[in-house]
């Protein structure tokens, strides 16, 4: 089946990479169906919803037998681009930034950092988890052209100046874990992740929303 991209909704589309991770996992075990409930218990996502995200493209499931998980996942690599490396650079190694070069995002998904920019020339010139640092003046030879994804992990004052420059420099996604709210041209989608605040909320929905 064909699928249209454009109407696949924006909140489907944010699941998808969680389904296709847990998908994924169930493939190496080597299970080939899954039902709507299994999925929910796994991903925490109600069956219902998950049955209107997979009705999106084509997936309609089979009472008593579940989806078919190789389809599935054919189609979640399609979707999300997984056929495909995408490279990605990462701005600030310091301790956070250091800790997402050491990650190894490709184990999960298809997507590798390919370079770190920093300008402390105590960091510039080394090679930290298989990513090479290079100085952050020199970045747009490095990446124009070539990269469009970016992850921001600098000082919050210093946030708004970079993405400037990353957007100068091709850079059309920033996934910002800086607390700065970065104001970018429309066609640039910034996804912001503040880790104190998810902390806090989460603290909060603990003490005033009890399971
Ligand atoms: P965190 O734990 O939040 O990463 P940290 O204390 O290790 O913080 P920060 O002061 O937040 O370090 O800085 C993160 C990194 O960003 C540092 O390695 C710093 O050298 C780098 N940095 C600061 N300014 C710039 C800039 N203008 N361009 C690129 N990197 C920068």
């Amino acid at each position: 089946m064909e699928i249209d991209q454009a109407k696949i909704p924006q909140a489907t589309a944010k699941r998808l990479p969680l389904y296709y991770r847990f998908l994924e996992g169930l493939q190496a075990s080597g299970k080939h169906r899954v039902s709507s409930s299994e999925l929910s218990e796994a991903v925490k996502v109600d069956s219902a919803t998950i049955r209107r995200d997979f009705s999106y493209f084509g997936a309609l499931g089979k009472k008593g037998y579940g989806y078919n998980v190789n389809y599935l996942l054919s189609f979640f690599r399609k979707t999300l681009d997984q056929d495909e490396l995408t490279k990605v650079i990462l701005v600030g190694v310091g301790n956070l930034g250091t800790a997402f070069l050491k990650y190894n995002f490709s184990k999960s998904n298809n997507t590798r950092i390919e370079m770190a920019f920093d300008i402390n020339e105590s960091i510039v010139g080394e090679v930290i988890g298989d990513v090479p640092v290079h100085h952050f003046k020199n970045v747009k030879e490095h990446i124009e052209g070539k990269v469009e994804v970016a992850i921001l992990t600098v000082p919050a004052a210093h946030a708004q100046g970079i993405a400037e420059e990353l957007v100068e420099s091709g850079i059309k996604g920033i996934l910002n874990f800086t607390p700065a709210r970065l104001s970018l041209p429309d066609d640039v989608r910034v996804h912001h992740i503040d880790l104190s605040v998810e902390l806090q909320s989460l603290i909060y929905f603990l003490k005033h929303y009890p399971l």
